[in-house]
């Protein structure tokens, strides 16, 4: 044979640059179901269905149009699986593919994981195959673009670049060059909270009932891997494109147009809010971010949306996405590494962070939607479990392995710089100049948790204060030295200065047995 197109989990379109020149007499696709994927990180139950079952349809899809696919499916019952199939991987099973049949090359689209890609390469090499690997054209920066933009800048600040985007494809832009509405950001619009009502009634984002192939994927997965975090008995994702295609029609008409304004804002037992839960189905590449920018963009010529909606989405995908890929792509594998905190903090993520109990109230919330759907919102992931696993000490790379396991859209391309940079400052400041550090005053801020939560979000000593305000101020004392000449810092390191010295006493004394696990909290 002549070409093995491999396609990876996470690259379920068939427009892919690997199926260019595809001849289905000369060439074949491989795709595979791997316990080393399923199991290097603890996956949740739920994140693995929504990888698995959207890889089975497409594999259907593919033999529809007359494609031969060399699928490895993992099966119910792993003792009655061949001895290799119970640590497969990508390098053993392609492998084996490539000792049983003779291809001349491999072709593929980069992995959205470093790590594969290497062991890609590896393998291919131990055969003394051919590589093809192609750009993946469905974003819209390539790396190329990338490393030029990013070539001699001191600093990348996300807002600098995320312009460059929206010129070199015009999104949003007036013919003279210059934004639609005047402004490349509209983000003091959106700050906005709910008030003691809380946010009414907010249409849920559609669901899927599992068919009969996401339901066989559904049981293999609660038997195979039952002792992983989480369930899937509430899987309710889009598993092909023409489902992604109904949940993102279905986020513009009803919850786009006050994405902007509550963009920041949380509420207990509230899902989704007027988030898109559509990360899972673009990383999947079920979607392409062209699309749902240019459906984002429709709805505000259409008068559906507004432009502080329109523009603060659009930025995310086009301007937070691309910067995310880029970061990673241009600084891998020594970003992984980075822990700039050094962080007194070589901590584990807390038991909390698999089962969800605990009785500080925004993290409770947060962790039953986790478990039960593999999704937070941006808010909750940043300002709330992100924010306690900062100034507990968590090590921004154990933190990113937890994100992996745990979330549905996680791709180690777009959790690890989020995870390790953005939330937890272990890039030391590529990803954001200063810390997303903050006490419980902000949650009360943001949301209703405080309200109902058994600790007090102002105290920030003795048994009723809240963990996050303890920490928040311990986490400032052991870094004043490393944040002093960080000017949007000095705020908050002023208010430092001023507190007591005996509470500061109390602080570092609670502080340490919630970080010593002590205190159960
Ligand atoms: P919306 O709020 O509706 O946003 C729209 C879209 O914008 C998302 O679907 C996503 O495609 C894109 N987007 C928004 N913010 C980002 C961002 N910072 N980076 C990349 N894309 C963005 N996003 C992932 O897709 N996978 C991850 O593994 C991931 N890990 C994260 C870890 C942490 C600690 C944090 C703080 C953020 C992470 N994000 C990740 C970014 C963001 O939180 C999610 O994309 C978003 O919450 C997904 O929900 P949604 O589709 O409802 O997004």
């Amino acid at each position: 044979m002549r070409n093995l197109i491999l396609v990876f989990g996470d690259q379920l379109n068939h427009d892919s640059a690997a199926f260019d020149g595809f001849d289905a007499d000369l060439d074949q696709v491989w795709m595979a179901e791997n316990q080393q994927e399923a199991t290097h990180v603890w996956n949740h139950q739920y994140r693995l269905v929504a990888f698995f079952a959207p890889m089975r349809h497409f594999r259907d899809e593919l033999k529809d149009s007359g494609k031969t696919v060399l699928y490895n499916a993992l099966s119910s019952d792993q003792s009655s699986d061949a001895s290799e199939a119970n640590d497969s991987s990508f390098a053993t099973i392609l492998s084996q593919t490539l000792s049983d049949h003779d291809f001349e090359s491999i072709v593929f689209v980069r992995p959205g994981d470093y790590r594969v890609n290497e062991s890609i390469h590896q393998v291919a090499t131990k055969h003394d195959v051919a590589i093809d690997q192609r750009e993946d054209r469905t974003f819209y920066c390539s790396l190329d673009r990338f490393d030029e933009w990013a070539d001699g800048r001191k600093s990348m600040v996300l807002e600098q670049f995320y312009r460059v985007m929206r010129k070199e494809h015009a999104v949003l832009m007036d013919d003279d060059g210059k934004p639609v509405g005047g402004d490349w950001n509209y983000d003091k619009q959106n700050r906005g909270k709910f008030g003691k009502g809380g946010p009414g009634e907010v249409r849920p984002p559609v669901s899927f009932k599992p068919d009969k192939v996401t339901s066989e994927v559904i049981k293999m997965v609660q038997s195979r891997f039952a002792d992983h975090p989480g369930k899937a008995d509430q899987f309710d994702l889009p598993v092909t494109r023409d489902q992604a295609l109904i949940a993102m029609d279905d986020f513009v008409d009803h919850r786009l147009a006050m994405f902007g304004d509550y963009q920041d804002a949380m509420w207990n037992d509230e899902m989704f809010l007027y988030h898109s839960r559509l990360s899972h189905a673009i990383n999947l590449h079920l979607l392409s971010p062209r699309e749902v920018v240019e459906a984002a963009v429709a709805a505000f010529k259409e008068d559906k949306a507004p432009l502080n909606a329109v523009e603060g989405f659009v930025r995310q995908i086009l301007g937070w996405r691309e910067y995310v890929r880029g970061i990673y792509w241009s600084r891998m594998p020594e970003y992984a590494e980075l822990n700039s905190l050094d962080c007194d903090c070589d901590q584990d993520v807390p038991s909390f962070f698999w089962d969800g109990k605990t009785d500080m109230a925004c993290v409770a919330d947060s962790m039953r939607l986790l478990i039960d759907t593999a999704y937070a919102h941006h808010i909750q992931r940043l300002m709330v479990l992100g924010l306690f696993a900062q100034l507990y000490g968590v090590h921004p790379a154990k933190f990113n392995e937890w994100h992996m396991a745990m979330y549905a859209d996680a791709v180690d391309w777009v959790s690890l710089p989020n995870a390790l940079g953005m939330s937890q400052h272990g890039d030391g400041g590529v990803m954001a100049t200063k810390p997303y550090c903050a006490s419980g005053n902000y949650i009360n801020r943001m949301s209703n948790y405080c309200k109902g939560c058994k600790y007090k979000y102002a105290e920030a000593s003795g048994d009723d204060a809240c963990p996050l305000t303890t920490l928040y101020w311990d986490f400032l004392d052991r870094n004043k030295d490393r944040f002093k000449d960080n000017h949007r810092m000095s705020m908050q390191l002023k208010n430092l200065e001023r507190k007591d010295a005996d509470l500061m006493e109390s602080i570092r004394e609670r502080s340490k047995k919630i970080r010593d696990g002590k205190i159960a909290i």
